[in-house]
Parts: C-alpha cells; sequence; structure tokens
C-alpha cells in the first residue's frame, strides 16, 4: 500500500511498481486531498482495493473513497498489506507509521517528522513481531545498505553526505539576501518545495542527522556529516578497523524505492545505471558549521531528544513558510528555530502521540509569534 501517492516520492514509487510487472499489487494508496486529477489516474492504473483522501473537502467525483484525517492511520495497520509505503510530508506521518508497525507491518518509510518527532518511540513499536523499517531517505538507506558489512558494534561513525544545496559556497552575509526562488533551484535533485528550502539552510541534513540518531540508535557523537556536491555518495559507514565502506548509485530515488521494496532482494534495476568514468570527478568538503548553523542545532536538539528534535522540526516548517511567503529573510528561518528551542527547553518530554502533536503546535504558534506573524 503507499499512503500519499501523488507526492514526489509516491508518484516515483508507482514507477517502480510499474516497472516490475508481475511484483507488486497495490492494495491501497492515498492522497492528501491535493493532486485530485493525478490521484484519479492513479487508481484507473493500479486498482487498488481501498482509497483514502485525508482532505475530506477534496473528494474526487467518481472514485469511491474514505475520506477523513486518520484515513492513513485506519489503513496502515489493514491486515492484507504485507508492505507499508509512508510517502506522507509532516509529522501527519507519525500516527500510520506508529499503526503499521504495532500492527507487525514491514514499512518502506519515505519520511523524516515521524522519525524525528516520535524517534523515542519508534523502538518500543518495533519491538513488535514482525515490524520491520526500511528507510527511503537516500543517506538512511545508503546507511542501512553500509550497515550489512559489519556488526553494530563495529561501527565507528555514520557519514551522511549532504548535496549542500545551492548555496554551500556562499558567506553568511551572501545568505541573508537569499530570495525564495533562488532557494527553490536545487542543483541535483528534484524534490518538493519544503525539502529544497531545507536542502538550501541545511535543516534537511540537520534533521537526517537526528533521523540517523533515533533509526541506527546511534550517539550524535558518532554522526558525521561532510558536503558531497555531485551527490554520488550517498552516505557512508566507517568501522573501528578504519574500512569505510559507501552506497554510490546515480542520483535518483528510484533505487532507494526499489531497494525498501524488494529488501532484502536486490532485483534488476529500475534506475539508471551509474558509470563513474562519465560522471564529474568525486568531491568532500566539510560544512562550514558557522554559516549553516542548522547543523549545530540539530546536534543541540539531540541533548534532549525526547522534546527538543519536536521544536527543531516544527519551527523549521513555520519558518520556511514564513519564508516563501515573503515574510521574513532566509537566515531568519536558522534564527527563529534557534530562539524557539531556547524557549522550549525543559519543556517535559512527551508520553504519548497526543504529547508530540501539542509540543508541535506550541513551537509551531511560537515561531509565529516570535517573528511577529503570529500577531
Ligand atoms: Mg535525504
Amino acid at each position: 500500500m503507499i499512503l500519499g501517492s501523488t507526492g514526489s516520492i509516491g508518484t516515483q514509487t508507482l514507477d517502480v511498481v510499474r516497472a516490475m510487472p508481475g511484483f507488486f499489487e497495490v492494495l491501497a494508496m492515498t492522497s492528501g486531498g491535493h493532486h485530485m486529477e493525478l490521484f484519479a489516474q492513479q487508481v484507473e492504473e493500479f486498482k487498488p482495493k481501498y482509497t483514502g483522501i485525508a482532505d475530506q473537502e477534496c473528494l474526487p467525483d467518481g472514485i469511491k473513497c474514505e475520506a477523513g484525517e486518520h484515513v492513513n492511520a485506519a489503513f496502515a495497520g489493514l491486515p492484507e498489506a504485507d508492505l507499508v509505503v509512508i510517502a506522507l510530508t509532516g509529522i501527519a506521518a507519525l500516527e500510520p507509521l506508529l499503526c503499521a508497525l504495532r500492527a507487525g507491518k514491514k514499512v518502506a518509510l519515505a519520511n523524516k517528522e515521524s522519525v524525528v518527532c516520535g524517534g523515542a518511540f519508534l523502538q518500543e513499536a518495533l519491538r513488535t513481531p514482525g515490524a520491520e523499517l526500511i528507510p527511503v531517505d537516500s543517506e538512511h538507506s545508503a546507511i542501512f545498505q553500509c550497515l550489512k558489512s559489519g556488526k553494530a558494534d563495529e561501527v565507528e561513525r555514520l557519514i551522511l553526505t549532504a548535496s549542500g544545496g545551492p548555496f554551500w559556497q556562499l558567506s553568511r552575509k551572501d545568505l541573508e539576501y537569499v530570495t525564495p526562488q533562488e532557494a527553490l533551484k536545487h542543483p541535483i535533485w528534484q524534490m518538493g518545495e519544503k525539502i529544497t528550502v531545507d536542502s538550501a539552510t541545511m535543516f534537511n541534513k540537520g534533521l537526517e542527522i537526528i533521523e540517523a540518531h533515533f533509526l541506527f540508535s546511534m550517539p550524535k557523537e558518532r554522526i558525521d556529516v561532510m558536503i558531497h556536491p555531485q551527490s554520488i555518495v550517498h552516505s557512508m559507514v566507517e568501522y573501528k578497523d578504519g574500512a569505510v565502506i559507501a552506497q554510490m548509485s546515480m542520483p535518483d530515488m528510484r533505487l532507494a524505492i526499489q531497494y525498501a521494496l524488494t529488501y532484502p532482494m536486490r532485483t534488476p534495476r529500475v534506475a539508471p545505471r551509474l558509470s563513474l568514468t562519465d560522471c564529474a570527478p568525486l568531491e568532500f568538503h566539510r560544512v562550514d558549521r558557522e554559516t549553516f548553523g542548522a547543523i549545530e542545532l540539530a546536534y543541540q536538539a539531540l541533548d534532549e531528544a525526547r522534546v527538543l528534535p519536536i521544536v527543531y522540526n516544527a519551527a523549521n516548517e513555520a519558518a520556511v513558510r514564513l519564508f516563501m511567503d515573503g515574510k521574513i529573510g532566509f537566515c531568519d528561518i536558522e534564527r527563529s528555530v534557534r530562539a524557539v528551542m531556547q524557549r522550549m527547553r525543559g519543556t517535559n518530554a512527551p508520553n504519548s502521540l497526543e504529547d508530540i502533536l501539542q509540543v508541535h503546535s506550541m513551537a509551531q504558534a511560537m515561531t509565529l509569534e516570535q517573528t511577529g506573524a503570529g500577531k
């Protein structure tokens, strides 16, 4: 089943399904409520048994659909499902993720917010017999694959690579004047708007540091980040003996999706083949952590790992929206997140999904207030 079939990852998941005839049957498909024409086409082509729309207002004509905000969670535990692809955006993915894991499902997860915000609950949900989580985020898929080369206690550190987005060579002064149009031009990856801006600020990498911490139970001191503009090495694992194992492929999400869908098997490729002699020379650079404060803030968030990652994610999400609306500048995104994290230090750790959502909305409200946009 594919939760969130009309987004960037959802459509690429269907590309993989289409390219592997006879391998998969799409049991269920959901969409948030945008792109209803595309959704209707997908339903027509893949003929899922269940269809759902999260936004009740957007019910399309001519498709029989379940509707409502909990439709994803309701589908996630369906007894007939053996693989749940979660391609939803934002914290809305957390409820269906926990439902799927608690129902003992194998989950291909392409949503980082749910791991960042619900990290502490994942371990418990993953203890359900049958429950399994295979990351689709390209860096985490790479690490997941590289971790097959040794045992957990033999790992020295994880090295996340970052394309650096369009601005990694800019100075802090130049960054102040970046416009939304400029931030939306990513040199390598074609992605949704929010993640493209996150890639430019490096909040995306910050979220991925936190994601790696929870997914691989890795202390933050053992998670490193490196700029690699060509996006051929998707991430690496360094072992205690000094061996560094990298996963390389063309920057195409379909490989990570295919791997998660067919795991533990490897099947004939869907994405283009990598030719190292034809691609640009591979470069690696240090991240300028003074200029891109998002990285340092992510490590700080892990000091209070049950609360501050939620705040980090929520405040960034709200600030990105303000930036896109022209209400704040590019560097104000980082300033707002820093300020809201400061204010929310020491908040009680959430004990339930409801608590998490509450911290999330508090942090968002505070971001609006902080920037004057909430008045
Ligand atoms: Mg990524």
